[in-house]
């Protein structure tokens, strides 16, 4: 009887250093160095390469390690895609670059050297479902496919309240745990349509959307820069 409980007590030990073990190994805290434009990155963390309501442009640009980002930056978008699963059940998202494990130069971009650089493909509908924008090598990953004007391609429709409502999410995430997205870049003469939707005025009021012609049309993808303290 008394050998029994002590092997009991030895398994429920076990499960407890398993369990704690766990824990801490999702834990990994990044620290990142410089900006966006000039930095580094420590302990970098990978996106998951999938989730119920999302998934990654690319598994061979995850394999190389272009899905790397801060741990903070990683938390932010997890909890965002949760709870927009929540809110928002029948919307699938799709994430692209990010950057590497240790940041730096990051080829072709200008930008994502320290973790808090993330690239977001646009939410689209195929005959009113939601849809994910097909990202292959045909079409550098999606960074090539050109929307007009009107948020369309093909047979793709930009679905501007979907867009509204990730970039609301992911910014109520970033404040909650007392950060905040520093900018958004996103196609200048496509974004009064984005200001129309219901979650126009929440992003007009929080969100910096920057105004200077970039070094690309971000029409397909938005880019979204963290404000995170960095060293
Ligand atoms: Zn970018």
């Amino acid at each position: 009887m008394k050998l029994s409980i002590i092997f009991s007590c030895q398994i429920f030990i076990l499960f407890l250093i398993l369990f704690v073990n766990l824990s801490f190994a999702d834990e990994v805290r990044s620290t990142c160095f410089g900006s966006t434009k000039k930095g580094s990155l420590k302990n970098g963390v990978k996106l998951p390469r999938r989730g119920k309501n999302f998934k990654s442009y690319s598994w061979i640009a995850g394999i190389v390690g272009r899905t790397y980002v801060h741990s903070a930056v990683k938390e932010i978008m997890i909890d965002a895609y949760a709870e927009l699963a929540r809110t928002h059940p029948d919307i699938v998202y799709k994430y692209a670059e990010t950057g590497f494990e240790e940041g730096g130069r990051f080829k072709p971009h200008k930008t994502h050297q320290n973790g808090l650089s993330v690239d977001h493909m646009v939410p689209v509908k195929k005959n009113d479902k939601s849809v994910h924008l097909p990202t292959n090598a045909f079409n550098k990953l999606g960074y090539a496919i050109e929307f007009n004007l009107e948020g369309k391609y093909k047979d793709y429709h930009l679905d501007y309240e979907a867009l509204g409502a990730l970039i609301k999410e992911i910014h109520r995430q970033a404040v909650a745990k007392g950060y905040e997205i520093w900018r958004v870049i996103f196609d200048p003469r496509m974004s009064p349509n984005l200001f129309k939707t219901s979650h126009g005025k929440y992003l007009k009021k929080n969100i910096r959307f920057s105004k200077n012609k970039s070094w690309v049309r971000h029409d397909e993808h938005i880019h979204i820069d963290f404000r995170v303290p960095c060293q």
